[in-house]
Protein backbone atom coordinates (compact mmCIF):
# COMPACT_ATOMS: atom_id res chain seq x y z
CA UNK A 1 0.00 0.00 0.00
CA UNK A 2 1.46 3.22 -1.18
CA UNK A 3 0.25 6.48 0.59
CA UNK A 4 1.77 8.45 -2.06
CA UNK A 5 -1.86 10.47 -4.29
CA UNK A 6 -1.62 8.06 -7.58
CA UNK A 7 -0.42 11.56 -9.97
CA UNK A 8 2.70 9.38 -11.17
CA UNK A 9 2.54 6.57 -13.04
CA UNK A 10 5.35 4.76 -11.49
CA UNK A 11 7.79 1.98 -12.50
CA UNK A 12 8.41 -0.90 -10.03
CA UNK A 13 11.61 -0.23 -9.46
CA UNK A 14 13.78 1.74 -6.60
CA UNK A 15 17.16 2.47 -5.88
CA UNK A 16 19.59 3.06 -2.75
CA UNK A 17 22.76 4.19 -4.48
CA UNK A 18 24.00 6.00 -6.76
CA UNK A 19 27.83 6.58 -7.83
CA UNK A 20 28.69 8.61 -11.22
CA UNK A 21 26.80 6.88 -14.32
CA UNK A 22 24.87 4.19 -12.15
CA UNK A 23 22.60 3.11 -10.15
CA UNK A 24 22.10 0.28 -7.48
CA UNK A 25 18.95 -1.79 -6.00
CA UNK A 26 19.11 -2.88 -2.79
CA UNK A 27 19.70 -6.17 -4.55
CA UNK A 28 22.56 -5.16 -6.00
CA UNK A 29 21.28 -4.57 -9.69
CA UNK A 30 23.04 -1.96 -11.10
CA UNK A 31 21.58 0.33 -13.93
CA UNK A 32 23.34 2.63 -16.48
CA UNK A 33 21.49 5.98 -15.63
CA UNK A 34 20.25 7.82 -18.70
CA UNK A 35 17.66 9.45 -17.18
CA UNK A 36 19.69 11.14 -14.32
CA UNK A 37 16.68 12.69 -12.54
CA UNK A 38 15.77 14.02 -15.61
CA UNK A 39 18.88 16.36 -16.99
CA UNK A 40 18.87 17.22 -12.63
CA UNK A 41 22.13 15.28 -11.56
CA UNK A 42 24.58 16.68 -14.57
CA UNK A 43 27.44 15.61 -12.80
CA UNK A 44 26.32 11.94 -11.95
CA UNK A 45 25.07 10.23 -8.58
CA UNK A 46 27.57 11.64 -5.47
CA UNK A 47 29.84 13.85 -7.24
CA UNK A 48 32.95 14.04 -4.83
CA UNK A 49 33.01 17.86 -5.21
CA UNK A 50 29.06 18.23 -4.84
CA UNK A 51 28.82 15.96 -1.32
CA UNK A 52 31.89 17.75 -0.15
CA UNK A 53 30.45 20.93 -0.80
CA UNK A 54 26.86 19.57 0.75
CA UNK A 55 29.00 18.52 4.08
CA UNK A 56 31.07 21.36 4.54
CA UNK A 57 28.35 23.55 4.45
CA UNK A 58 25.71 20.97 6.15
CA UNK A 59 27.63 22.04 8.99
CA UNK A 60 28.29 25.70 9.11
CA UNK A 61 24.94 27.14 7.72
CA UNK A 62 21.76 26.00 6.16
CA UNK A 63 18.59 29.08 6.22
CA UNK A 64 18.80 32.38 6.53
CA UNK A 65 15.55 34.49 5.41
CA UNK A 66 16.10 36.58 2.26
CA UNK A 67 16.10 39.59 4.72
CA UNK A 68 19.24 39.11 5.26
CA UNK A 69 22.52 39.39 2.89
CA UNK A 70 23.79 35.88 1.48
CA UNK A 71 26.67 35.42 0.35
CA UNK A 72 26.80 32.35 -1.18
CA UNK A 73 24.33 33.90 -2.98
CA UNK A 74 26.38 36.71 -4.06
CA UNK A 75 28.95 34.48 -5.16
CA UNK A 76 27.33 32.07 -7.11
CA UNK A 77 24.81 35.25 -8.63
CA UNK A 78 28.45 36.88 -9.15
CA UNK A 79 29.52 33.60 -11.29
CA UNK A 80 26.37 33.33 -13.30
CA UNK A 81 26.65 36.99 -14.27
CA UNK A 82 30.18 36.66 -15.18
CA UNK A 83 30.00 33.36 -17.50
CA UNK A 84 26.66 34.43 -19.49
CA UNK A 85 24.52 37.53 -21.00
CA UNK A 86 22.94 38.10 -17.45
CA UNK A 87 23.45 41.28 -15.38
CA UNK A 88 21.32 39.95 -12.08
CA UNK A 89 19.83 36.89 -11.12
CA UNK A 90 16.78 36.17 -8.94
CA UNK A 91 17.31 32.85 -7.01
CA UNK A 92 14.27 30.03 -6.77
CA UNK A 93 13.95 26.82 -5.94
CA UNK A 94 12.29 24.71 -9.04
CA UNK A 95 11.85 25.60 -12.94
CA UNK A 96 8.12 26.46 -12.49
CA UNK A 97 8.67 28.91 -10.42
CA UNK A 98 11.78 30.30 -12.56
CA UNK A 99 9.88 30.41 -15.67
CA UNK A 100 6.96 32.11 -13.66
CA UNK A 101 9.42 34.51 -12.31
CA UNK A 102 10.61 35.13 -15.84
CA UNK A 103 7.36 35.62 -16.26
CA UNK A 104 6.45 38.63 -14.05
CA UNK A 105 9.88 40.15 -14.74
CA UNK A 106 8.73 40.86 -18.16
CA UNK A 107 5.52 41.78 -17.06
CA UNK A 108 6.88 44.64 -14.28
CA UNK A 109 9.53 45.65 -16.95
CA UNK A 110 6.63 47.47 -18.95
CA UNK A 111 4.40 47.97 -15.95
CA UNK A 112 7.66 50.09 -14.55
CA UNK A 113 7.80 51.85 -17.29
CA UNK A 114 3.82 53.12 -18.03
CA UNK A 115 2.73 50.04 -19.86
CA UNK A 116 0.31 47.99 -17.44
CA UNK A 117 -1.07 46.43 -20.30
CA UNK A 118 1.44 45.28 -22.23
CA UNK A 119 1.24 41.47 -20.59
CA UNK A 120 0.32 39.29 -22.60
CA UNK A 121 3.11 36.01 -23.31
CA UNK A 122 3.16 33.87 -26.59
CA UNK A 123 4.46 30.89 -25.72
CA UNK A 124 4.33 27.45 -28.19
CA UNK A 125 1.12 25.22 -28.17
CA UNK A 126 2.18 22.12 -25.78
CA UNK A 127 5.82 23.56 -24.74
CA UNK A 128 6.51 22.61 -21.11
CA UNK A 129 7.09 25.45 -18.74
CA UNK A 130 6.23 23.52 -15.75
CA UNK A 131 3.51 22.54 -13.45
CA UNK A 132 1.97 25.55 -11.72
CA UNK A 133 -1.04 26.95 -12.77
CA UNK A 134 0.28 29.62 -14.96
CA UNK A 135 3.00 27.66 -16.16
CA UNK A 136 0.19 24.60 -16.96
CA UNK A 137 -1.45 27.55 -18.92
CA UNK A 138 1.60 28.94 -21.22
CA UNK A 139 2.22 25.41 -21.98
CA UNK A 140 -1.00 25.38 -23.98
CA UNK A 141 -1.62 21.72 -23.30
CA UNK A 142 -5.22 20.34 -23.35
CA UNK A 143 -4.03 17.43 -21.27
CA UNK A 144 -1.65 19.50 -18.66
CA UNK A 145 -4.56 22.09 -18.07
CA UNK A 146 -7.80 19.73 -18.38
CA UNK A 147 -9.77 19.78 -14.76
CA UNK A 148 -7.61 22.88 -13.63
CA UNK A 149 -9.78 25.63 -14.58
CA UNK A 150 -10.63 28.57 -14.77
CA UNK A 151 -8.10 29.19 -17.45
CA UNK A 152 -5.48 31.86 -16.43
CA UNK A 153 -5.53 34.55 -19.08
CA UNK A 154 -3.17 36.32 -20.69
CA UNK A 155 -0.85 33.49 -23.11
CA UNK A 156 -1.28 33.36 -27.00
CA UNK A 157 -0.11 30.22 -28.21
CA UNK A 158 1.27 29.53 -31.82
CA UNK A 159 2.18 26.07 -33.45
CA UNK A 160 6.31 25.23 -33.42
CA UNK A 161 7.54 26.30 -36.65
CA UNK A 162 4.54 28.68 -37.30
CA UNK A 163 6.05 31.18 -37.97
CA UNK A 164 2.89 33.13 -40.06
CA UNK A 165 0.85 32.77 -36.64
CA UNK A 166 3.64 34.13 -34.45
CA UNK A 167 3.77 37.07 -36.36
CA UNK A 168 -0.13 37.22 -36.27
CA UNK A 169 -0.35 37.03 -32.34
CA UNK A 170 1.76 40.32 -31.83
CA UNK A 171 -0.07 42.52 -30.56
CA UNK A 172 0.69 45.91 -28.57
CA UNK A 173 -0.67 43.68 -25.74
CA UNK A 174 2.20 41.54 -26.24
CA UNK A 175 4.98 41.73 -23.21
CA UNK A 176 7.22 38.95 -24.71
CA UNK A 177 7.66 35.53 -26.45
CA UNK A 178 8.90 32.70 -24.34
CA UNK A 179 10.28 30.01 -25.97
CA UNK A 180 12.15 26.73 -24.76
CA UNK A 181 15.60 26.49 -26.87
CA UNK A 182 14.67 22.93 -27.10
CA UNK A 183 11.80 21.54 -26.41
CA UNK A 184 12.28 19.21 -23.81
CA UNK A 185 8.93 17.19 -22.85
CA UNK A 186 8.11 18.36 -26.39
CA UNK A 187 9.77 15.69 -27.87
CA UNK A 188 13.61 16.99 -28.35
CA UNK A 189 12.79 19.79 -30.71
CA UNK A 190 15.21 22.14 -31.05
CA UNK A 191 14.56 25.75 -32.51
CA UNK A 192 16.98 25.94 -35.17
CA UNK A 193 19.74 29.24 -34.74
CA UNK A 194 18.55 30.97 -37.89
CA UNK A 195 15.11 30.83 -36.27
CA UNK A 196 16.35 32.28 -33.18
CA UNK A 197 17.90 34.95 -34.46
CA UNK A 198 15.14 35.58 -36.35
CA UNK A 199 12.83 35.59 -32.40
CA UNK A 200 15.35 37.94 -31.35
CA UNK A 201 15.15 40.53 -34.56
CA UNK A 202 11.27 40.31 -34.36
CA UNK A 203 11.27 41.25 -30.54
CA UNK A 204 13.54 43.87 -31.34
CA UNK A 205 11.49 45.44 -34.31
CA UNK A 206 8.30 44.79 -32.29
CA UNK A 207 10.13 45.97 -28.77
CA UNK A 208 9.04 42.96 -26.71
CA UNK A 209 11.33 40.47 -24.62
CA UNK A 210 12.21 37.15 -25.86
CA UNK A 211 12.39 34.64 -22.93
CA UNK A 212 14.26 31.70 -23.48
CA UNK A 213 13.32 28.30 -21.10
CA UNK A 214 17.04 27.21 -20.61
CA UNK A 215 15.80 25.05 -17.25
CA UNK A 216 15.97 21.29 -19.32
CA UNK A 217 18.67 22.37 -22.01
CA UNK A 218 20.79 24.74 -20.09
CA UNK A 219 23.55 24.86 -17.82
CA UNK A 220 25.73 22.70 -20.12
CA UNK A 221 23.54 19.81 -21.43
CA UNK A 222 24.15 20.98 -25.57
CA UNK A 223 28.08 20.97 -25.18
CA UNK A 224 27.21 25.04 -24.84
CA UNK A 225 26.70 26.30 -21.25
CA UNK A 226 23.27 27.74 -22.94
CA UNK A 227 21.81 25.76 -25.96
CA UNK A 228 21.21 29.20 -27.67
CA UNK A 229 24.67 30.37 -27.81
CA UNK A 230 25.35 28.56 -30.63
CA UNK A 231 22.93 31.07 -32.39
CA UNK A 232 24.80 34.03 -30.87
CA UNK A 233 21.74 36.03 -29.61
CA UNK A 234 21.37 37.59 -26.48
CA UNK A 235 17.82 37.22 -24.60
CA UNK A 236 16.50 39.20 -22.41
CA UNK A 237 15.10 36.85 -19.24
CA UNK A 238 16.34 32.93 -19.09
CA UNK A 239 15.13 30.68 -16.56
CA UNK A 240 17.12 27.23 -15.39
CA UNK A 241 16.62 25.06 -12.91
CA UNK A 242 17.52 21.31 -13.34
CA UNK A 243 20.97 21.12 -14.01
CA UNK A 244 22.49 24.19 -11.72
CA UNK A 245 21.90 22.03 -8.51
CA UNK A 246 23.16 18.83 -9.74
CA UNK A 247 20.72 17.31 -7.72
CA UNK A 248 19.92 19.76 -5.29
CA UNK A 249 16.61 21.47 -6.11
CA UNK A 250 17.76 25.45 -7.21
CA UNK A 251 16.02 27.35 -10.09
CA UNK A 252 16.81 30.70 -11.35
CA UNK A 253 16.00 33.39 -13.41
CA UNK A 254 18.84 35.52 -15.39
CA UNK A 255 18.12 38.61 -16.49
CA UNK A 256 19.62 41.75 -18.84
CA UNK A 257 19.84 45.45 -16.92
CA UNK A 258 17.09 46.84 -18.62
CA UNK A 259 14.38 44.63 -17.38
CA UNK A 260 16.04 43.91 -13.77
CA UNK A 261 15.03 47.71 -13.38
CA UNK A 262 11.53 46.62 -12.72
CA UNK A 263 12.10 44.19 -10.16
CA UNK A 264 12.09 46.42 -7.16
CA UNK A 265 12.37 46.11 -3.42
CA UNK A 266 9.36 44.30 -2.67
CA UNK A 267 7.80 42.97 -5.67
CA UNK A 268 9.19 38.99 -5.64
CA UNK A 269 10.64 36.60 -3.04
CA UNK A 270 11.04 33.32 -2.23
CA UNK A 271 11.32 31.79 1.00
CA UNK A 272 13.42 29.39 0.31
CA UNK A 273 15.27 30.40 -2.70
CA UNK A 274 18.86 30.62 -2.78
CA UNK A 275 19.50 29.77 1.00
CA UNK A 276 23.12 28.85 1.58
CA UNK A 277 23.44 25.32 1.78
CA UNK A 278 21.46 25.39 -2.34
CA UNK A 279 23.91 28.08 -3.10
CA UNK A 280 27.15 25.93 -2.41
CA UNK A 281 26.07 22.96 -3.91
CA UNK A 282 25.08 25.46 -6.78
CA UNK A 283 28.74 26.98 -6.67
CA UNK A 284 30.52 23.72 -6.96
CA UNK A 285 28.53 22.43 -9.77
CA UNK A 286 29.12 25.87 -11.60
CA UNK A 287 33.14 25.54 -11.22
CA UNK A 288 32.77 22.18 -12.72
CA UNK A 289 30.31 22.82 -15.62
CA UNK A 290 31.07 26.30 -16.58
CA UNK A 291 34.52 25.53 -17.74
CA UNK A 292 35.67 25.40 -21.06
CA UNK A 293 37.75 22.22 -21.02
CA UNK A 294 33.97 20.62 -19.75
CA UNK A 295 31.98 21.76 -21.88
CA UNK A 296 34.43 20.61 -25.39
CA UNK A 297 34.74 17.30 -23.77
CA UNK A 298 30.61 17.34 -23.53
CA UNK A 299 30.59 18.29 -27.34
CA UNK A 300 33.07 15.14 -28.18
CA UNK A 301 31.67 12.66 -25.85
CA UNK A 302 28.19 13.10 -27.25
CA UNK A 303 29.39 14.05 -30.43
CA UNK A 304 30.64 10.63 -30.48
CA UNK A 305 27.48 8.99 -29.00
CA UNK A 306 25.54 10.85 -32.20
CA UNK A 307 27.18 9.20 -34.69
CA UNK A 308 26.77 5.71 -33.08
CA UNK A 309 23.19 6.39 -32.50
CA UNK A 310 22.64 7.09 -36.04
CA UNK A 311 24.00 4.42 -37.34
CA UNK A 312 21.96 2.13 -35.31
CA UNK A 313 19.25 3.94 -37.08
CA UNK A 314 20.71 3.05 -40.43
CA UNK A 315 21.03 -0.33 -39.17
CA UNK A 316 17.07 -0.39 -37.80
CA UNK A 317 15.43 1.73 -40.27
CA UNK A 318 12.16 0.52 -39.46
CA UNK A 319 12.82 0.91 -35.72
CA UNK A 320 14.21 4.88 -35.45
CA UNK A 321 12.59 7.40 -37.57
CA UNK A 322 15.14 10.33 -36.31
CA UNK A 323 17.81 10.84 -33.98
CA UNK A 324 17.14 14.39 -32.22
CA UNK A 325 18.84 16.63 -29.94
CA UNK A 326 22.03 18.05 -29.53
CA UNK A 327 24.93 17.34 -26.95
CA UNK A 328 23.72 15.05 -24.13
CA UNK A 329 19.71 16.29 -24.73
CA UNK A 330 18.99 13.27 -26.83
CA UNK A 331 15.76 11.85 -28.63
CA UNK A 332 15.35 8.82 -30.17
CA UNK A 333 11.94 9.39 -32.40
CA UNK A 334 10.57 5.88 -32.99
CA UNK A 335 8.70 3.66 -35.25
CA UNK A 336 7.69 1.08 -32.75
CA UNK A 337 5.99 1.62 -29.51
CA UNK A 338 7.94 4.05 -27.17
CA UNK A 339 7.07 2.71 -23.79
CA UNK A 340 7.38 -1.21 -24.49
CA UNK A 341 11.22 -0.05 -26.30
CA UNK A 342 11.96 1.71 -22.96
CA UNK A 343 10.92 -1.39 -20.79
CA UNK A 344 13.57 -3.06 -22.71
CA UNK A 345 16.03 -1.20 -22.34
CA UNK A 346 15.25 -1.10 -18.55
CA UNK A 347 15.04 -5.07 -18.71
CA UNK A 348 18.12 -4.73 -20.14
CA UNK A 349 19.67 -2.27 -17.28
CA UNK A 350 19.56 1.16 -19.18
CA UNK A 351 17.03 3.61 -18.16
CA UNK A 352 15.82 6.11 -20.51
CA UNK A 353 12.67 7.91 -20.13
CA UNK A 354 9.95 9.17 -22.34
CA UNK A 355 9.06 12.62 -24.27
CA UNK A 356 6.24 13.45 -26.86
CA UNK A 357 6.29 12.27 -30.19
CA UNK A 358 7.04 8.65 -29.61
CA UNK A 359 10.50 10.17 -28.50
CA UNK A 360 12.92 7.86 -26.31
CA UNK A 361 14.50 10.73 -24.42
CA UNK A 362 18.27 9.73 -23.30
CA UNK A 363 20.01 12.16 -20.72
CA UNK A 364 23.23 10.78 -19.37
CA UNK A 365 25.23 12.83 -16.86
CA UNK A 366 27.64 15.43 -18.75
CA UNK A 367 30.87 13.54 -17.66
CA UNK A 368 29.68 10.10 -18.63
CA UNK A 369 32.69 8.11 -19.70
CA UNK A 370 33.28 6.80 -23.19
CA UNK A 371 33.58 3.24 -22.15
CA UNK A 372 29.37 3.84 -20.69
CA UNK A 373 28.39 5.58 -23.76
CA UNK A 374 29.66 2.38 -25.45
CA UNK A 375 27.91 0.30 -23.11
CA UNK A 376 24.76 1.98 -23.57
CA UNK A 377 25.31 1.77 -27.70
CA UNK A 378 25.63 -1.85 -26.79
CA UNK A 379 22.36 -2.43 -25.11
CA UNK A 380 20.22 -0.15 -27.79
CA UNK A 381 21.58 -2.26 -30.46
CA UNK A 382 20.68 -5.41 -28.89
CA UNK A 383 17.24 -4.24 -27.96
CA UNK A 384 17.04 -3.04 -31.79
CA UNK A 385 17.77 -6.54 -32.82
CA UNK A 386 15.56 -8.26 -30.81
CA UNK A 387 12.23 -5.67 -31.06
CA UNK A 388 9.52 -7.99 -31.92
C1 LIG B 1 11.33 20.58 -16.09
C2 LIG B 1 11.03 21.83 -16.78
C3 LIG B 1 10.35 22.89 -16.14
C4 LIG B 1 9.76 22.75 -14.76
O1 LIG B 1 10.70 22.44 -13.80
P1 LIG B 1 10.23 21.90 -12.35
O2 LIG B 1 11.48 21.95 -11.55
O3 LIG B 1 9.69 20.53 -12.56
O4 LIG B 1 9.20 22.82 -11.86
C5 LIG B 1 10.19 24.08 -16.83
N1 LIG B 1 10.65 24.23 -18.09
C6 LIG B 1 11.29 23.23 -18.74
C7 LIG B 1 11.80 23.47 -20.11
C8 LIG B 1 11.48 22.00 -18.13
O5 LIG B 1 12.07 21.01 -18.78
Amino acid sequence: MSYLAKNYNRKKLSFVRGKGSFLYTKNGGKYLDFVQGIAVNSLGHAHPQLVKAINQQSKKLWHVSNAFVIPEGEELAKKLVEKTFADYIMFQNSGAEATEAAIKVARRYFFSTGKPNKNRIICIKNSFHGRTIAAIHASGSKKMTEGFGPKVAGFDHFNFGDHKKLKKLITKKTAAIMVETIMGEGGIKKIPDWCLRGLRKLCDNKRILLILDEVQCGIGRTGDFFAFESSKVKPDIVPIAKGIGGGFPIGAVLMNKKVASGMTAGTHGSTFGGNPLAMKVGIAALDIISKKSFLNKVKSNSKYFHIHLLKIKEKFPNIIKEVRGQGFLIGLQLYKDQTKFIKQLMDNKLLTIKAAENVVRILPPLNVKKTEIDKAVKIIKMVCSKYN
